[in-house]
């Protein structure tokens, strides 16, 4: 990855955002000889799947994240970059049955049962048809796979492959501007560091455009179709003395019926911890989406997974951290991506890239340059 820019300062290629699909799909387009530059505002690479470093504990994984059954996008995964999938074990259903919170295994009967009654109970009307029928059958909660060293997996491959393979990338730069112009066939993209211009502009669904965009001087405004999704990063230190049994045991928890929590992901078995913070544990919630950032939400969440026996109680704990993000997905619609694919008439590209696994699967299809490479590398 080179981070100084060449004096040339126009691209066969210019991606704004260094997602996953993004990064793979410019070193494919590096490797086949085009001139590429990956463009992010921020200062780590990997959008949504980026690692952050959070009160002492280093490289967590950003959000609850899981790959969705796509077996070409398992299989690029698996056979190229070399990432062992499995699906994941130890995930459990949270649901109060008769208000006492039980946390049952997704891959056990009585785990499905309870599941389906409470997942029956939030339609309309309880259908007991609906739920034999979702009792014998595979969901996808059961179909899902995870790399089994966890998503920073992904991110580290990313990271041998950009040390091996030269992409122009500047980090820490927004976009301010957008200018396509057809008759020249160009567009040119404006940032703190400088004009660059490219023959074709690569964006994706986490794209966020920039106040000024200009198609053949038409300014362009898109409307807001985004859902948020509040995540909460808790770290916590239990007391020394206080053993943790099961309570670390999961690699993720669903909620069926919580009005607050959807989702609990442990973080702590993928990072590296120092002897002092042996008593120190990470866990990522992923949130209903009308809950905001305040004291009175933290609490909440907290009183659950103390009642599920998540975390230990305000009695075995020596600190308690919180890390919020408003997360708002996607940043930008198909449609509207479309949209300016079709205005610009080619010269702004749209990459579908809603979910990891299934869009690595479609868009593998034109990697043959990268795939070449891959067969002959060890990552
Ligand atoms: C919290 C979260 C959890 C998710 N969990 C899953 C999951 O479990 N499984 C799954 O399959 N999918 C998941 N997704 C969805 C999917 O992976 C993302 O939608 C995917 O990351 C989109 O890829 P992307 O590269 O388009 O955008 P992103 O990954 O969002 O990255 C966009 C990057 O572009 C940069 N950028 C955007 N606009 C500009 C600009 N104007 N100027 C400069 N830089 C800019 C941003 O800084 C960011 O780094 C999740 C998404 C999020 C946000």
């Amino acid at each position: 990855m080179a981070e100084s820019i060449k004096e040339k300062s126009k691209y066969d290629f210019i991606y704004i955002g260094t997602g996953p699909i993004l990064i793979l799909d410019a070193l494919n387009e590096t490797l086949k000889g085009k001139n590429v530059l990956m463009i992010d505002s921020s200062n780590e690479i990997g959008g949504a799947w980026k690692l952050i470093d959070l009160f002492g504990l280093e490289k967590l994984e950003n959000a609850v994240h899981y790959l969705m059954p796509n077996k070409f996008g398992y299989k690029f995964l698996n056979e190229y970059l070399g990432i062992e999938l499995i699906k994941s074990k130890n995930k459990f259903y949270a649901n109060k049955v008769f208000s006492i919170p039980i946390l049952l295994k997704t891959s056990s009967f009585k785990g499905k049962f309870v599941h389906n009654i409470f997942r029956e109970m939030q339609m309309k009307g309880f259908s007991f048809a609906n739920f034999l029928k979702n009792l014998f059958r595979v969901d996808s909660t059961s179909t899902a796979k995870y790399p089994k060293n966890g998503s920073r997996e992904i991110l580290q491959k990313l990271h041998v492959l950009l040390e091996n393979i030269n992409i122009q990338m500047i980090l820490k730069t927004p976009i301010t501007g957008i200018e396509v112009i057809e008759k020249n066939k160009i567009t040119n993209i404006i940032t703190s560091k400088g004009v660059f211009s490219t023959n074709q502009l690569i964006i994706s669904h986490g794209f966020v455009p920039p106040n000024k965009m200009y198609i053949n001087y038409e300014k362009i405004k898109l409307d807001e179709k985004i859902y948020p999704r509040p995540s909460l990063h808790i770290i916590y230190k239990k007391k020394d003395s206080f053993s943790i049994n099961k309570l670390s045991k999961f690699s993720q928890i669903i909620f069926t019926n919580d009005p607050c929590i959807k989702y609990v992901h442990e973080l702590t078995q993928y990072i590296d911890r120092d002897y002092e913070q042996k008593d120190t544990y990470a866990l990522v919630v992923a949130l209903k989406h009308h809950l905001k950032n305040e004291q009175n939400t933290y609490n909440k969440v907290v009183s659950i997974l103390e009642d599920y026996k998540i975390i230990p109680n305000k009695d075995n704990l020596d600190d308690i951290s919180f890390y919020w993000q408003d997360i708002l997905l996607p940043l930008l619609s198909t449609d509207d991506l479309l949209l300016l694919q079709n205005k610009s008439k080619g010269l702004i590209r749209a990459m579908i890239t809603e979910e990891l696994n299934s869009c690595i699967g479609f868009h593998q299809e034109r990697w043959d340059f990268l795939k070449k490479y891959l067969s002959k590398t060890n990552l």
